[in-house]
């Protein structure tokens, strides 16, 4: 289990999303790739976990339009192309952080 971050703070205007966990590490991620890297059923097959979203269609002015806490193990964000049903546990946001997926 990942602890929940201490933190979550959305800096519009840059476009990322800085998220500090309670080990003191803080990952600052666009939201270019946390929104391509959506976990719902829509954006990837939930049986192969291929993406079906294409990165090209995601509006170049994406913003963050919500963040809602799911019980104690994710969060659910809302953007503004009208998507909201992405839930991120702390461990895929965290693996976000950590792994160097390339720029989208
Ligand atoms: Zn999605």
């Amino acid at each position: 289990m990942t602890d929940p971050p201490s933190n979550i703070r959305a800096h519009q205007a840059e476009q990322l999303l800085e998220v500090e966990w309670t080990d003191s590490r803080v990952h600052r991620l666009p939201y270019r790739t946390i929104r391509s890297q959506c976990p719902c059923a829509a954006c990837r097959d939930e049986w192969t976990g291929e993406r079906i979203l294409d990165p090209a269609s995601i509006r170049p002015d994406l913003k963050l339009m919500g963040m809602e806490n799911v019980g104690t193990y994710a969060v659910k964000l809302a953007w503004n192309d009208g998507h909201s049903s992405g839930l991120y546990t702390w461990e895929t946001l965290r693996a976000l952080g950590e792994s160097s997926l390339p720029a989208v």
